[in-house]
């Protein structure tokens, strides 16, 4: 916010409680503020809720500024070297995340934006999907999970549905059909399971078997766009 006694001075208040990681993030969030939005707010205020896990209300500006410390914190031509062509587990990313010095759920999104697998990251709260996002190949080949409920819950059969399951940083490996109805019957995928907080918050990752983009299937490239900053969070409906 800007200094009410000298408008040339600008400060970042950070929750001293708040993990080294989590004040990392802030501050790097308030900077993207201080560079992208400084001419038409004096001050912002960040819900640390509102945050990455975004509040469906949350404005472009709180996107904008999680994106430049995004950018910041985990830079993509580095995170892309870092997966590329490695079997990814959950042990492999929260290592990124203390290399990065960012948050596990931080990382995992990030992995999300710039994997080249089929992957689906689904973030649960108190049993019920919050966020479900997917990566740019998941778009592509029309890779989403079944909804079955309003508001969803973990499906039968699933990793995420077993709560004597706190987590599965192996995975284990399931029909992708069992999550994606859409999938053919002979396609696999990998589930792995964090369960974090009071493990009331459960991060689901899937990673899918390759598959090609469905060419007799047009409709992504309308219902989709790639070009949407928000192509990989989409809100629970
Ligand atoms: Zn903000």
């Amino acid at each position: 916010m800007r200094n009410p006694k000298d408008a040339a001075e600008w400060g970042i208040f950070v929750n001293p409680d708040a993990g080294p990681e989590r004040r990392r993030f802030t501050i790097a969030h308030e900077l993207g503020h201080f560079v992208l939005h400084r001419a038409r707010q004096g001050s912002f205020r960040c819900d640390k809720e509102s945050v990455h896990f975004g509040l469906d209300t949350a404005a472009v500006i709180e996107r904008e500024a999680d994106e430049f410390a995004s950018n910041i914190l985990m830079p993509g031509d580095v995170l892309r070297d870092a997966i590329a062509n490695r079997r990814i587990d959950l042990k492999v990313l929260s290592d990124l995340a203390k290399t990065f010095e960012v948050s596990f759920e931080a990382l995992c999104i990030r992995f999300i934006k710039y994997t080249d697998q089929r992957a689906i990251l689904l973030h649960w709260d108190n049993g019920f999907l919050k966020y479900e996002w997917r990566s740019k190949s998941a778009v592509r080949t029309r890779a989403r999970i079944r909804r079955t409920s309003d508001p969803q819950e973990p499906l039968p059969g699933t990793l995420a549905a077993d709560e004597s399951v706190a987590q599965a940083w192996d995975g284990i490996e399931l029909p992708a059909s069992t999550w994606c109805a859409e999938e053919a019957p002979y396609m696999k995928l990998r589930e792995f399971k964090h369960s974090y907080g009071a493990r009331d918050r459960v991060l689901t990752l899937l990673v899918l078997e390759g598959a090609e983009p469905r060419p007799w299937d047009q409709s992504w490239q309308d219902g989709d766009n790639l070009d949407d900053p928000d192509w990989q969070r989409s809100a629970a409906e």
